[in-house]
């Protein structure tokens, strides 16, 4: 008991307590409003699919540890009452085994994807009557735009006869939809397709499976692998984990869609004894907190690789840096399988092209909260950093990275006001209103001009907060709209 209560003591002595926050100074994921501060569900979602008239116009050596012993141990037995929710007590058992605080890093991916409890896994959390909203669920052009882009990479890449069409983190498959959808006429294309789904949420894998239109075909001869075709283009689809586990041994064409700022990241404040990582602790009063650790930390490594890319002015400036690993990770992954096998990747997601500060954020139903409140009940994101991207890109061979652009670029570019234009020819009055908002939220900047209702529930536009880069194998030349 004593030794306990002295671990509390020199816990609090050892490691800086941190405030924490209910909202950051960067504007992120996109909530429905500008505003939390009315209730999101008075609006319905602005995806209203129009039918296709008109697609035929468009063109074909330091050993580091963490020094754990001073830090505060939870009781082991104890009986109060708690309310914790399974994932609260999961954060807490393992901050408890461990016998000292967990990296923000390690704390988001539990949040996010635990496997049982992880936001992700078990619910459907976009748009209206979710926690936020995405562009594709904003307007089918958006996929739309996104399968141009696509088609355009497949005719410079020498129109292959077999191509992987990936997509990380497709949410509830809206994108991968609205682009089969609208490339089923191009059946050169389609028929080179084999669509690969990377999704760790089986509840979302189910929501995909149906918005697809998939069947499963029947498993009539011994052995073979039962196939799922999507009917919105004919095209077989394959769900996977992970990007390793998709294929290797042809061309790929890879989208990552608002997947980066879910990966997690490490965050470091800048201390009289230097960086120190920022960890997440349990308080006495069992309520999390964040701690800075005392010496250096493994993702210290990774703070050392990005600083290095960046110039020492940028870094001179910042009292807090955000690394993520898992980013650089992927892209290492990406960029080598297209090194290897040809094709290209795009990249929309918020961000910056430079080093990111502090942008986690927690997103619940349209509000910003704090990102320790009831850990599971909100979605976590952070702003992507496309500089680290392009870097850890740019260490494989023969490859190429163009941009990044703004989102508002990118799509007037591959031609939407030519599509919104064609769309509006042939709808009702109310898909007009609904084509025309979604249009203005994909490509705007700031608060929608035209908006008549309350002030707090102003749309905000997604054109310039969100950036496009591409990834390519340098035989391909560059990508269409990056030239
Ligand atoms: N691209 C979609 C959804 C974005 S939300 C859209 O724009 O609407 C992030 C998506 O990535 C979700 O589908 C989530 O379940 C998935 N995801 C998050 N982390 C993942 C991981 N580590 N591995 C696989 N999928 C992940």
């Amino acid at each position: 008991m004593l030794t306990r209560h002295l671990l509390k003591q020199a816990s609090t002595c050892r490691h800086f307590l941190l405030n924490s926050k209910t909202s950051s100074p960067f504007l992120t994921k996109s909530i429905l409003f500008s505003s939390s501060s009315s209730s999101p569900e008075s609006q319905s979602p602005a995806n209203t699919f129009v039918d296709d008239k008109v697609k035929d116009q468009y063109p074909t050596g330091t050993s580091i540890s963490i020094d754990r012993s001073a830090l505060y141990n939870l009781p082991e037995h104890s009986h109060e009452p708690t309310s914790d929710s399974e994932l609260v007590k999961h954060l807490k058992g393992i901050i408890k085994f461990r016998g000292g605080p967990i990296s923000v890093a390690e704390y988001m991916e539990e949040v996010l994807t635990n496997p049982k409890f992880g936001f992700y896994i078990s619910r459907d959390v976009f748009g209206a009557e979710g926690d936020f909203i995405t562009s594709p669920e904003v307007s089918q052009m958006f996929g739309e735009m996104v399968g141009v882009w696509a088609m355009c990479l497949w005719e410079q890449m020498g129109r292959p006869k077999q191509v992987n069409l990936v997509e990380l983190g497709p949410g509830r498959g809206t994108l991968m939809a609205d682009l089969l959808r609208s490339a089923s006429k191009f059946k050169s294309f389609t028929e080179s397709l084999h669509v690969h789904m990377v999704e760790c949420s089986p509840t979302l894998q189910k929501l995909q499976h149906h918005n697809l239109k998939c069947f499963d075909e029947d498993d009539n001869s011994d052995g073979v692998e039962k196939r799922t075709v999507s009917m919105l283009a004919g095209t077989p689809v394959s769900w996977h984990a992970l990007l390793e586990q998709v294929p290797s041994g042809m061309p790929s064409i890879i989208i990552a869609h608002e997947f980066y700022d879910a990966l997690p990241v490490h965050q470091f404040q800048r201390a009289s004894r230097g960086w120190c990582e920022k960890m997440v602790d349990v308080s006495e009063d069992s309520m999390f907190r964040f701690v800075l650790s005392p010496q250096p930390t493994p993702a210290t490594l990774y703070l050392m690789r990005r600083c290095k890319w960046a110039a020492p002015e940028e870094i001179e400036k910042l009292g807090q840096i955000e690394v993520c690993p898992k980013a650089m990770d992927l892209t290492r992954t990406i960029a080598d399988r297209i090194s290897c096998d040809g094709g290209g990747a795009l990249i929309i997601d918020y961000g910056l092209n430079g080093v990111v500060s502090d942008s986690l954020q927690a997103i619940r139903k349209h509000k910003f909260i704090n990102i320790l409140d009831n850990p599971g009940s909100a979605d976590l994101s952070a702003y992507v950093d496309f500089a680290s991207i392009r870097h850890s890109a740019e260490e494989v061979s023969d490859i190429s990275v163009h941009g990044p652009m703004t989102q508002s670029q990118f799509l007037g570019a591959l031609g939407i006001n030519f599509r919104v234009e064609a769309l509006l020819q042939n709808c009702t009055d109310e898909q007009a209103d609904s084509l025309r908002t979604g249009y203005w939220r994909l490509v705007g900047e700031g608060e929608a001009p035209f908006w008549e209702g309350p002030d707090e529930q102003v749309p905000i536009g997604m054109g310039t907060r969100y950036l496009a880069m591409a990834i390519v194998n340098k035989k391909q030349g560059v990508p269409v709209p990056f030239q």
